[in-house]
């Protein structure tokens, strides 16, 4: 089948490799029709992930149809139209049973390589999906694929992001960072009932898109977002600030940013083992901090709803698709910001 497998840091092709096949009695294995590339796959793109195997099938989100189930699979039978979430989780474990479906102890990332499980990636014209009763959902056909294949990460990311960063009704919120995680997470926000949004970036076309959907767009090149969000609040701080980026830069600013006794809520993914965090200020303030990967199987149902009901529609983001052949292109265009959401058809 055809897949597009890493090679080294901006070395990215698409070839020939053996197609996926049942291993488990609870895999199911699934047609690709539509695929994206994520702010995650930037990392390894740009080798600061370990662990990844020149060769690996990498990529993550994904919406398809079942072609072949294992026996043990309850939920889903071949010709079901369905898109999962970007790790899988076995439904089972201790953790699992508390929805805490992150830690599973038995979870593995599409194409994050030998930390993660190992699992081959989704920009592939096939995939196998372990646990599918819990990693899948189906997908209504009122949802297009453009919509559905955000359910299972980015758009189930950003009402993670919402959630721990306890947005309420009449928040101040500042979201750093306006790639498709910053932006998502800027609209589940005023779902949420954030008053105002303050939307930090430097690329010109993402903090329109920011203005667009209401909130206070700030270039960090020309205007100091402290200022912005002092004026707003009456010098406070904003009550909510969530980190998008996944760089110290960009989480110094986000510290800066919160107001004592508020929340900042760290989604960008942070590969490095230690670095400087202003943790002085973090504790004169007392804030809040919460981080991790995203507990996106507890949304995916509610993030569906949404769309269903129109209440957001994240294929709003999409600039790109392109066929799988040209992923190559689609990683040099959202890793020079020129792209901001790129989707992949098989
Ligand atoms: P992206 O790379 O498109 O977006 C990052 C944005 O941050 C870019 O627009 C960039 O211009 C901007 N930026 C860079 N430095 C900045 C700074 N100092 N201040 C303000 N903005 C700055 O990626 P994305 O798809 O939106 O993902 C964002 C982050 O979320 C990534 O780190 C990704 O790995 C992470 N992520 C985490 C989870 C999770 O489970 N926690 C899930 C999905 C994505
Ligand atoms: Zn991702
Ligand atoms: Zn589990």
């Amino acid at each position: 089948m055809k897949a597009l497998t890493w090679h080294a840091p901006r070395d990215v092709r698409v070839g020939e490799v053996d197609p996926p096949h049942l291993v488990d009695p609870l895999d199911v294995v699934i047609r690709i029709t539509t695929t994206a590339i994520c702010g995650s796959d930037l990392h390894i793109y740009r080798g600061r992930i370990p662990g990844i195997l020149p060769g690996t099938v990498i990529g993550h989100e994904y919406v398809g149809v079942v072609e072949e189930v294992g026996p043990g699979v309850r939920r889903f039978k071949k010709g079901d139209r369905v898109g999962g979430a970007f790790r899988t989780a076995c439904g089972a474990c201790w953790y699992c049973r508390r929805r805490l479906y992150t830690h599973c102890e038995n979870s593995m990332i599409f194409g994050y390589g030998l930390f993660f499980g190992s699992l081959q990636g989704t920009q592939a014209e096939y995939a196998r999906i372990p646990f599918a009763d819990t990693t899948l959902f189906r997908v209504p056909p009122e949802v297009t694929d453009e919509q559905a294949v955000f359910v299972g990460d980015t758009l189930g990311t950003a009402f993670f992001a919402a959630e721990i960063g306890e947005v309420q009704p009449g928040d101040i919120v500042a979201v750093v960072g306006c790639g498709p995680v910053g932006l998502l997470t800027q609209m589940v926000a005023y779902t949420y009932g954030a008053a105002k949004v303050v939307a930090v970036d430097r690329i010109p076309t993402r903090l329109a898109f920011a203005e667009r959907i209401g909130c206070i767009p700030v270039n960090i090149d020309r205007e100091d977002p402290l200022a912005v969000v002092n004026r707003l609040t009456g010098g406070r701080g904003a009550d909510v600030v969530i980190e998008a980026v996944g760089t110290e830069v960009a989480l110094t600013l986000a510290t800066r940013l919160v107001r004592p006794g508020g929340v900042l809520a760290v989604i960008g993914v942070f590969a490095e083992e230690t670095f400087p965090f202003p943790i002085r200020e973090a504790f004169l303030k007392g804030m809040t901090v919460r981080h991790g990967l995203a507990n996106v199987h507890a949304y995916m149902e509610e993030a569906l709803a949404m769309i269903l009901h129109g209440r957001l529609d994240p294929s709003s983001l999409i600039t790109h698709t392109l066929p799988l052949e040209e992923a190559p292109q689609g990683y040099l265009l959202f890793d020079r910001g020129e792209a901001l959401k790129v989707i992949l058809k098989t």
